[in-house]
């Protein structure tokens, strides 16, 4: 599989009906949780699979590549890929 860029999420907290679904698909460890039971948010995801992404019944998770995230949010501090 390629490997992808980390990208942090966004979730538009008016739609989420907190139905659990995007954590229950993800791969993640255990502690990859927001505060209000979906996956977590300004935490950069390795992994992007974006299963979490496609499973939410109400398209509340959007996501950026945590190199244009840093650009607003400087204290995402992983460092680009060498070369
Ligand atoms: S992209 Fe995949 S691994 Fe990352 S939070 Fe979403 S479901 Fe979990
Ligand atoms: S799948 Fe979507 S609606 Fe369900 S908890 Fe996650 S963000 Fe909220």
């Amino acid at each position: 599989m390629p490997k992808r860029n980390p990208v942090v999420f966004d979730i538009d907290w008016n739609a989420c009906i907190r139905c659990a679904a995007c954590i229950a698909v993800c791969p993640q460890d255990a502690g990859f949780v927001s505060a209000f039971d979906t996956i977590a948010v300004d935490e950069p995801c390795g992994i992007a699979c974006m299963a979490c992404e496609e499973i939410c019944p109400v398209t509340a998770i959007s996501h950026d590549d945590v190199s244009e995230r840093r650009e607003r949010a400087p204290r995402v501090g992983t460092p680009a890929a060498a070369g």
